[in-house]
């Protein structure tokens, strides 16, 4: 008997993929995979089948099949975005290219080796980065209980400055009540004014604490949005990397707003705030939690799995073994009403730290603070 005509095949697969995406939906995934694994044969079914693939291995927590799946994906089709998102998505018309990458062999808070968790192909994402590999292979570490990208681009900094994020080409006037919230719970900690945003967005929380009587100050990697907010709301916002950051100690505030989680040192930066705090002074942060509960009850349909630009995820628990080793207090958990899925925590400087060269509390060095601090309750 002859083999049947390709277009006949075609047309059968492509029923038995309408199959598989259908079992897809209805969380039947050991039948789909069966499926999606007989269409990899089929050229025009191959990416996407490989794809699928990935994502029912992440699920049944292969995360290293899932990672091994999710290049198979890009190897048989670059322009695997086409196949999987919709024509009016921001994507649809990336094609695959390598990404020199630094490997993260070790956990970016104590260096112990990692082990892989999930592997996620981030394209679908809205604020996918094109200078970031798509595939994300997430490892965790046992110790910290907390999850690190496997790799990173090797010229992130200039990845991130060559790069704007749309989210904040425009303030959202909806989250200035927000952030009155925020500041306000923080200016009733504060022992003085002085206001430092790491990350400033479209710049909706300086504006606040300015509003509110902080002197502010604000830092940001990416030229765009400092240009931006600087002529926005006529603050300083200054344009560098905050490890680079110079300047002079005696913060009283230091605000780090969903930006942790994308730097690949997160002890050398929480030391760096530290160092820049008076005694007392306030860390506050907003970053994912992996362990929250809008995370568990997603899934995978969690986005924040698949931010490219997040290098770290953090549990509760890694973020406060970081500041406590670094000096710090938890003094405040809430979850978040602007990011689902993150935490904000607040935290006090308690000591000094070897990095800010273990300098004595400021209530010990005789003079009091300068004239014109707020003060809370005097
Ligand atoms: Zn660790």
């Amino acid at each position: 008997m002859p083999p049947p005509a390709p277009e006949k095949v075609l047309n059968e697969s492509i029923i038995r993929l309408r199959e598989a995406e259908e079992l897809l939906q209805a969380d039947r995934d050991g039948e789909a995979g069966a499926i999606y694994r007989d269409l990899i044969s089929v050229p025009e079914i191959s990416a996407l089948s490989y794809y699928r693939l990935g994502e029912i291995f992440n699920r049944a927590g292969k995360a290293d099949e899932a990672y091994r799946y999710h290049r198979r994906a890009f190897a048989a089709d670059p322009r695997l975005a086409s196949r999987i998102l919709r024509t009016d998505h921001v994507h649809y018309h990336y094609v695959y290219r390598q990404v020199e990458q630094v490997a993260v062999t070790g956990c970016p808070l104590c260096a112990r080796e990692g082990r892989s968790y999930w592997a996620f192909n981030m394209l679908a994402n809205l604020d996918f980065n094109a200078g970031f590999d798509p595939v994300r292979l997430w490892n965790h570490c046992s110790s910290c209980h907390h999850l690190f990208a496997a790799a990173y681009p090797s010229d992130l900094a200039r990845v991130l400055a060559g790069s704007a994020n749309q989210q904040y080409s425009a303030p959202d006037t909806k989250l200035l009540a927000q952030s009155g919230r925020i500041i306000s719970g923080i200016r009733n900690r504060a022992p003085g004014l002085r206001f430092l945003e790491v990350g400033v967005g479209a710049g909706e929380q300086l504006a606040v604490a300015r509003e509110m009587g902080f002197d502010v100050t604000g830092l940001e990697i990416r030229p765009v949005h400092a240009a931006q907010v600087s002529a926005r709301l006529n603050i300083q916002v200054i344009c560098k990397d905050f490890l680079k950051f110079e300047a002079s100690p005696g913060f009283d505030v230091i605000s780090l707003g969903d930006v942790l989680e994308h730097m690949p040192d997160p002890v050398r930066a929480i030391g760096r705030c530290n160092s820049l705090l008076d005694h007392r002074g306030i860390l506050w942060i907003s970053t994912p939690n992996f362990e929250s509960a809008f995370s568990v009850i997603m899934r995978d349909r969690d986005p924040m799995k698949k931010v490219c630009e997040h290098l770290n995820y953090f549990s509760y628990g890694s973020l406060e073994r970081l500041l406590t080793g670094e000096g710090f207090k938890v003094v405040d958990y809430q979850i978040s009403r602007h990011y689902s899925g993150s935490m904000e925590i607040t935290a006090v400087k308690e000591n000094g730290t070897a990095l800010s060269g273990g300098r004595p509390p400021a209530g010990l060095q005789g003079p009091s603070r300068p004239d014109g601090r707020y003060s809370h309750g005097s």
